[in-house]
């Protein structure tokens, strides 16, 4: 990975050149913002351009032996420190092993060290690896991933430069998908506004079943007027209620789509829609609604979302919102 092919993140990019350039490189930074913005893949290039044997000016030259360890990730001194699984934290003993590893020196120039999501650490890792940066070994940078530096001890956090990540604009996000896994432009267009500027999301949403999914849950809901009632309870029990764990998605799916519809409707402005790739349907049904409508619908979206996010009952959460949305469409049609 090399600075240039990094997208985005401007700022962040000329902060870590210019401090190789005037050689003063921190001994530790705070890589802060959501995930998927980049922030491990400037760590990697950062590790490339600094062990690089012949860098040219601002870029690693990608082919040295160094550059082609770190591509490969057989670098011996690139470690990304991380949970092991989704529910586990970093532990103490994650720690030792950086301990153990910095009590050697380098085998290039420098060594890198990440701490991925590092909120994710336990009080002993952060205070055990809080002494690390307390006396930094040379040639080691130490830098943490993290989301929100409010979630870090203050004492780790006033040790680190810290370097702000922000959300990828969507058409630079749309314009990477096209290029690199080769999506139609509806499609990647579609994926980069609802990853909420994260390339990491949107790659997540493109080798799920989401697309897929997406179009199940948008065509129930135009189709929603031509239920009976038994049809609309099946639908709910035997489609929906399977698929609890998506419940999130559902809604921000339906919202997104009722969303697209007062846009259409409204400004007739295809630029500003979500799912891009429908425009289709979204013209042909967009007389069936009042405005006035679409706005209750999105916002009894919005307080299905709220309501799951207090804990409610799932179950109970997707039937209202399904009844008052079903309600609407049937209302004088
Ligand atoms: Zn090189």
């Amino acid at each position: 990975m090399r600075f240039s092919e990094i997208i985005g993140q401007e700022r962040a990019k000329s902060i870590l050149l210019g401090s190789i350039k005037a050689n003063r490189i921190p001994h530790s930074m705070l890589f802060s913002g959501i995930s998927g913005t980049g922030k491990k893949s400037i760590a990697k290039a950062l590790a490339m351009l600094l062990n690089c044997l012949d860098p040219k000016g601002e870029e690693s030259c990608g082919v040295c032996k160094y550059c082609k360890q770190l591509l490969s990730g057989n670098f011996p001194d690139f470690i990304i420190i991380s949970n092991k699984t989704k529910l586990s934290k970093i532990s103490i003993d994650q720690i030792r092993e950086v301990y153990k590893r910095v009590s050697f020196s380098p085998y290039a120039k420098y060594r890198v060290i990440v701490i991925d999501q590092a909120e994710n650490m336990t009080e002993e890792a952060a205070n055990s690896f809080l002494k690390l940066l307390e006396e930094p070994p040379d040639r080691n940078i130490f830098i943490l991933n993290v989301k929100e530096p409010m979630d870090l001890l203050p004492t780790i956090v006033s040790r680190c430069q810290n370097i702000k990540f922000y959300p990828i604009p969507s058409d630079k996000i749309a314009e990477w998908l096209v290029k690199n896994k080769s999506l139609d432009k509806d499609t990647a267009i579609f994926l980069a506004k609802i990853s909420g500027g994260s390339i990491g999301r949107a790659l997540e949403l493109l080798e799920s079943d989401y697309l897929k999914k997406r179009e199940e849950w948008i065509s129930l809901l135009v189709k929603l007027p031509l239920f009976s009632m038994n049809r609309l309870i099946s639908v709910l029990e035997n489609q929906l209620l399977e698929q609890k764990e998506d419940i999130m998605d559902i809604l921000a799916t339906w919202g997104s789509w009722l969303r697209d519809i007062l846009v259409i409707k409204e400004t007739d402005e295809k630029a500003l829609l979500i799912n891009r790739d429908l425009t289709y349907i979204a013209e042909k049904i967009k007389g069936r609604y009042e405005t006035e409508e679409l706005l209750n619908a999105i916002s009894n979206i919005q307080e299905a979302e709220k309501a799951i996010q207090k804990n409610r009952n799932v179950g109970l959460v997707l039937r209202n919102t399904l009844m008052s949305l079903y309600k609407m469409q049937r209302e004088g049609k």
